[in-house]
């Protein structure tokens, strides 16, 4: 008689370029998206592991690795839907946070910045002991001298 074959079940990430709609700006190097694809695998087909963080996670990483992946979405593989459907955006252009580009915080309105969306360098801001945002600035030159906030 045949003996039964092990196999695992798996349940696959997906890199933003194998899933509908594909690579988005905002979508950084290591990210996945945890699909509801499943399937039954042979285990030796199983080759190596990596280790998928949240993004927060990932974020407070000192160091990334090659095994190292963050997931901040799921993916609905036959409706080609995304949870969440909207996460927060940042900056001028009003992108989700992709890790893997700088931001810089404004101090007045704690949004975060990217300099190249000002025309300007990392190392520009970088040397900067105060940092505030265009729209921030209007702001206060608006309000005059006797502004109130
Ligand atoms: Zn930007
Ligand atoms: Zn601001």
């Amino acid at each position: 008689m045949r003996k039964n074959k092990v196999e695992v079940m798996v349940q696959w990430y997906y890199r933003p370029e194998d899933a509908i709609g594909g690579r988005k700006g905002f979508h950084g190097e290591r990210e996945l998206f945890l699909s509801d694809h499943k399937d039954w695998v042979a285990p030796d087909s199983i080759n190596d592991k990596c280790q998928v963080h949240t993004l927060k996670q990932y974020q407070s990483l000192h160091v990334v690795s090659d095994v190292d992946y963050f997931c901040r979405f799921s993916y609905n593989v036959k409706k080609a839907e995304y949870r969440p459907a909207r996460v927060p955006v940042y900056c001028v252009c009003e992108m989700p946070y992709n890790p893997d580009r700088f931001m810089v915080e404004c101090e007045a309105c704690t949004d975060w910045i990217h300099p190249e969306c000002l025309r300007m360098t990392k190392a520009e801001v970088e040397v900067m002991t105060h940092f505030v945002c265009p729209d921030c600035t209007k702001r206060h030159q608006s309000e005059g001298k006797r502004g109130t906030p």
